[in-house]
């Protein structure tokens, strides 16, 4: 069934944080008088807002960007505080979940401004998109979203706002797979329920989630083990607020031996100068884009294999009280983190019933109740097991970015297409232009990617151009 087209109208697809951003954006922009869409669809069967990051309703999972940087409009970088303030709350690293409520509380209120298009919800999920651009010259719709219910709506753009997928499971052997006690996305909800009370648990991946799963997991008599290849965890934030030091001036085109020669010139500066390294990290997350498009695709592969998870673990920080509490954690031997690899895993039973017996690299035997995928989104697309995906790559609508991490987008977001295909009015953001960017998946950037394309897709005389030649947006 189709629904019946009215000029203009927008699909986001994902109502994660991400989705949400850009649906309020466009609500936003159209209620201040921007040209407004007939109509705004915004399509997933989650809820609003809440997405992987944002959909925990631990009081441990916290945020680990401080308040002060998290407001959904980059023009009001007061207004989540603000909102904070006004239901007594705290301002620095506030649980999660409280982060989605206002992203879904501020989509309601754009929605509800006299001036603002109709906001459509579709509880679905998009399985394929076809493309007519010969509807370009015509009144038609040139795409078609196909929900999993069956319906196929009209539109003449969409943002694919998917967010973050599964972890990968390349690296899990077949028997852990099949065992019943492997937990391939601990983020699933109702999850971690499954893991025996009485058992030692292992986290494979040191990362951010391991530590929200740790802080869940961690208890008197029993040992969650950590492991990852290099065993690094994230950084924790300054105690006190840093200042935003200036943003150096950096190029990178001599290629990746001076880049990291200047970046470690500029954090040994910082600390030398401001007495933190996090200054001469922050100080270059406004040129890390540039600096990441200005190496050769051979030195951007070499960087993701040696530099980016230490690079990560300093960049993406966690809150003084969560690394606290790790550490507390970790005194008491109720965590242990460390490097390792699995090797091969076997399952037993013993009184208390079924246990994995876990080899490690190192020749290292663990007895666990649970093994917990934390070794974060796939980024391959072509690993990924989605529809959508999935249907964008074999109809060339996307294709991949050329050293993997999302799709290949021009400088405004839009999905290259394959070769031989016109490119779609389609658009994408956040982490799934991290090949593309590099510095991409956390709120602060998310929010300006957001309101760029709400400016862009408000902007009917660059939607009229729908992509028949190569796209510049
Ligand atoms: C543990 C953790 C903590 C983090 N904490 C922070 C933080 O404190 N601050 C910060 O700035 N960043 C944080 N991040 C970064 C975080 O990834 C992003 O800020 C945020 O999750 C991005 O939201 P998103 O909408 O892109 O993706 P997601 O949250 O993954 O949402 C994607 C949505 O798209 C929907 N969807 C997917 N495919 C389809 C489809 N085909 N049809 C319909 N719907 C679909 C999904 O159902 C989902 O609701 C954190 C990341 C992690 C892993």
């Amino acid at each position: 069934m189709n629904h019946s087209r009215t000029a203009h109208d927008i699909a986001v697809v994902g109502a994660g944080a991400a989705g949400t951003l850009t649906a309020l954006r466009l609500l936003h922009n159209a209620a201040a008088g921007r040209p407004a869409p007939a109509r705004i669809w915004l399509i997933d069967p989650e809820p609003a807002g809440r997405g992987l990051a944002f959909g925990t309703d631990a009081p441990h999972h916290l945020l680990n960007v401080p308040a002060g940087r998290m407001s959904a409009h980059r023009d009001d970088p007061g207004h989540f505080v603000r909102w904070l303030g006004d239901r007594g709350g705290e301002h620095d690293f506030v649980p999660r979940g409280l982060f989605g409520r206002y992203l879904a509380e501020s989509l309601e209120t754009a929605g509800k401004h006299h001036a603002a298009p109709d906001l459509v919800r579709v509880p679905d999920r998009v399985v394929g998109i076809t493309h007519q651009p010969s509807a370009a010259s015509s009144a038609a719709s040139p795409l078609s979203l196909r929900l999993r219910g069956g319906q196929s709506l009209d539109f003449d753009a969409a943002v694919l706002a998917l967010g973050n997928f599964a972890p990968g499971l390349a690296w899990v052997p077949p028997e852990l797979r099949a065992s019943g006690m492997f937990l391939a996305d601990p983020w699933a909800p109702g999850a971690l329920a499954t893991v025996p009370e009485d058992r030692d648990v292992l986290l494979v991946g040191t990362g951010l989630t391991m530590v929200d799963m740790a802080l869940s997991l961690q208890r008197p008599g029993r040992v969650v083990h950590a492991l990852s290849r290099h065993g690094l965890v994230p950084q924790p934030h300054a105690t006190t607020p840093i200042l935003a030091p200036a943003t150096p001036e950096l190029d990178a085109r001599s290629g990746l031996a001076g880049l990291r020669r200047a970046v470690l010139r500029q954090i040994a500066y910082c600390r030398r100068v401001h007495g933190d390294w996090r200054m001469g990290v922050d100080s270059l997350r406004p040129v890390t884009s540039a600096l990441w498009q200005q190496l050769s695709p051979a030195d951007q592969a070499r960087l993701l294999a040696q530099d980016l998870r230490l690079w990560e673990t300093h960049r993406h920080r966690i809150p003084p009280v969560s690394a606290r509490a790790l550490r507390t954690a970790v005194d008491a031997g109720q965590v242990s983190i460390g490097r390792g690899t699995v090797a091969d895993t076997k399952t037993t039973a013993d009184a208390h019933g079924d246990v994995v017996e876990v080899r490690l690299d190192n020749g290292r035997r663990l007895r666990v109740g649970a093994v917990l995928n934390c070794t974060g989104s796939e980024a391959d697309l072509t690993r990924i097991d989605d529809t959508l995906v999935t249907d964008l790559l074999s109809t060339g609508l996307g294709t991949p970015a050329p050293v993997g991490g999302g799709f290949d987008t021009t400088a405004g977001g839009r999905l290259r297409p394959a070769d031989d295909r016109a490119p779609a009015p389609l658009w994408t953001l956040g982490s799934l232009r991290r090949g593309n960017l590099l510095e991409t998946t956390a709120i602060p950037e998310i929010r300006c990617q957001a309101d760029d394309l709400a400016l862009l897709l408000l902007d009917r005389s660059a939607l009229a151009t729908r992509g028949e030649a190569a796209p510049a947006h």
